[in-house]
């Protein structure tokens, strides 16, 4: 099922130049003298106060659509109810109403702007039919690993316009003839075949299937594992500015270089241990989205020390923030044990294990697993075959969840389990090696969508690829992680 995408990917064109003799305009006046010890003491003027000062400009209004609301005064019985209306909650909403399957989504506020801003492959929204749901698309992305080496890497990448796709959403919704009901789920019941479900207004519902959508911060899912999750935590604002370093065809991925880190000798240090980097989307001489993100950490790393690592990066580049339109923070759990499967309640999007645990990119894959989720369900509850109670459960979790799926994830887990154990220079000869690689790897394992054979193909290959202290960091922190994951592959496999 995972070859919902395309098998072959587009070319990749990477390369390695060293940064000084780039075209990037990024040596801005700023930087254009040689660094001296006192680099830093200049900028503290009234023209680089910090950004943090700043509050965001813009106060995104609901969105003006009709949408079908739930009358008390009709029968609060459904097939499914869906709690949330994220990205994940209506793109499983359109898909499991198609069949006439009764559906509600409970929401507080189904018809607000979606608050964060997303990033995906362009690819992968196109092998979904959802390209028209980007408004910007860069045809190159950049990695910078360090200040002498960038990356450059030939597949491109879009903005999500979260307006299109809450729209495209909608409409079908609208059209499969959903259901939405404004308030807050806050209790739920079983019987043998139903559920029921209790809202905060008073409101009740009762439906054979109950989905939690409501994100990360989900409360209704059960774990029968410990929870070992490591964070993505990062700031990022949609800023007007005076000027930008950026190529306006490229987004910027990855900006591991430190030298902004010149004069905070605690901060650099801290940086050497736990990395952050730059992603920045341009979108035109004077926008442009900017992102401190420390990509996995656990404990997650303070939020303070982010946003001080981005004033002081801001600072280095000569960007002058004039405006914040939006600001956003991105705590995101990622890599943790799958809920128990089966439980009564069904999980999709941010609380259903989906993110890729050593990325943290979720959309696209919710987008893509929807559909997959949403057959189990139809197949069960579906004008021919009333499958209700456990083996509903059963079939819509492992319909998520099969055994190649949840071992595949076991290979991202250990993505993630490596990821955390390299500092800075580690995550550099990492990322170094990884986009060196054949880009079916790189490409696949960024959209989850290698088998576990193909995993494990890159592993290997990772090595091969990799610089000498790159294979010893492999070969001295890796065994632990190595062995929980052949251990849990076992497990899974039994
Ligand atoms: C700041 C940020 C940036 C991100 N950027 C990216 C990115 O660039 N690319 C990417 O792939 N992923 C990204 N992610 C990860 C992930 O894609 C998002 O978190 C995504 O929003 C998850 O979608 P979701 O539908 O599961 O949950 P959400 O988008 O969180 O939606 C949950 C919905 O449930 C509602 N809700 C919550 N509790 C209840 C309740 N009790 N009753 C009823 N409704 C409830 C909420 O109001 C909300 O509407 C980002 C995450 C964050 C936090």
């Amino acid at each position: 099922m995972e070859t919902l995408f395309k098998p072959s990917p587009p070319a990749l064109l990477t390369t390695s130049i060293p940064y000084s003799s780039l075209k990037t305009p990024f040596l801005h006046p700023f930087l254009k003298t040689p660094p001296r010890k006192n680099h830093h003491k200049a900028p503290k003027t009234n023209k680089f106060t910090s950004f943090l000062e700043l509050e965001p400009i813009s106060n995104p209004k609901p969105l003006n659509f009709d949408i079908p609301w739930f009358n008390p005064s009709d029968r609060p019985s459904f097939d499914v109810i869906i709690i949330g209306t994220g990205p994940a909650g209506l793109r499983l909403a359109e898909q499991v109403s198609k069949n006439g399957i009764k559906v509600c989504c409970i929401d507080p506020s189904p018809l607000s702007m979606w608050p964060n801003n997303y990033g995906v492959w362009v690819d992968e929204f196109e092998s979904l039919g959802l390209e028209d749901c980007l408004d910007k698309i860069w045809p190159m992305a950049c990695v910078h690993v360090n200040d002498h080496k960038t990356k450059y890497l030939g597949r491109a990448y879009g903005r999500v316009s979260r307006k299109e796709l809450k729209l495209n959403l909608l409409s079908k919704c609208v059209a499969n003839s959903v259901k939405f009901h404004k308030a807050k789920a806050w209790k739920i019941e079983h019987e043998e075949f139903e559920s029921f479900i209790a809202c905060d207004d008073g409101t009740e519902f009762k439906a054979s299937l109950i989905v939690d959508a409501s994100g990360f911060t989900s409360s209704f899912i059960e774990y029968d594992k410990p929870r070992n999750d490591g964070f993505q935590i990062a700031h990022g604002i949609l800023a007007e500015v005076d000027d930008h370093p950026f190529d306006l065809d490229k987004v910027v991925l990855m900006d591991f270089r430190d030298s902004h880190l010149g004069n905070e000798p605690y901060l650099r240090a801290r940086n050497s241990r736990f990395p952050t980097f730059l992603y920045a989307m341009p979108f035109d001489s004077n926008l442009v989205f900017l992102e401190e993100t420390s990509l996995v950490s656990r404990p997650v790393l303070s939020y303070m020390e982010v946003k001080k690592r981005m004033v002081a990066r801001l600072r280095h580049l000569g960007i002058r923030v004039r405006a914040i339109i939006e600001d956003e923070k991105c705590l995101i759990p990622m890599g943790g044990p799958l809920p128990r499967i089966p439980q009564n309640v069904m999980a999709m999007g941010g609380n259903s294990g989906i993110v890729h645990p050593a990325t943290g990119y979720t959309v696209a894959r919710a987008m893509a697993l929807a559909p997959i989720l949403a057959e189990s369900i139809i197949e069960c509850l579906g004008s021919t075959r009333m499958i209700r109670g456990t083996p509903l459960y059963h079939k819509a979790w492992n319909g998520l969840w099969p055994l190649e799926r949840r071992c595949t994830r076991e290979f991202y887990r250990f993505g993630m389990e490596t990821l955390l154990k390299l500092d800075l220079d580690g995550t550099r000869s990492f990322f170094n090696a990884f986009f060196d690689l054949d880009p079916h790897y790189w490409q696949g394992f960024l959209s989850s969508r290698l088998s576990l054979g193909e995993l494990f193909m890159l592993g290997f290959s990772l090595f091969g690829h990799g610089s000498n202290s790159s294979r010893f960091d492999l070969v001295t922190k890796c065994p632990s992680p190595l062995v929980k994951m052949m251990g849990n592959i076992a497990l899974e496999a039994i």
